[in-house]
């Protein structure tokens, strides 16, 4: 995809505050932050929403997983983070390249959604 954004940050063309990368993913931080620690982990590969998924995709949903932790812990988050995917119109995606919201920071998330 030349025309996505999360795809031209990913190849650099966009700049970003980079969090991490490797031949899988890439991490950055999101430019509308609603936490102290907020980023998100892309696949460098273009795959626009979960509905999309298939098996050769694990890998780099695997790693997007996998790094997580790490990555947050490393960012501040220590005592906690939420992980969010959106994914369609009722998940409110916004950008159609999928991304996991590492979201943390001392205190700051509401309990789950209201029943
Ligand atoms: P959503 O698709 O609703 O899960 O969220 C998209 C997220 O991408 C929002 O939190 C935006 O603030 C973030 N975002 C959009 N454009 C950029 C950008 N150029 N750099 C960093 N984050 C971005
Ligand atoms: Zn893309």
């Amino acid at each position: 995809m030349t025309d996505c954004i999360f795809c031209k940050i990913a190849r650099g063309e966009i700049p970003s505050k980079k969090v991490y990368e490797d031949e899988h993913v890439f991490a950055f931080h999101d430019i509308n932050p609603i936490a102290p620690v907020h980023f998100l982990i892309i696949p460098k590969a273009h795959l626009p929403s979960l509905y999309e998924c298939e098996a050769g995709h694990e890998a780099a949903l695997g790693r997007m997983l996998s790094v997580a932790g790490r990555l947050a812990r490393e960012q501040g988050a220590t005592d906690g983070f939420r992980t969010i995917i959106n994914t369609g119109r009722v998940g409110r995606q916004e950008v159609y390249h999928v991304h996991i919201h590492i979201v943390g920071g001392p205190d700051v998330l509401p309990g789950m959604l209201k029943r």
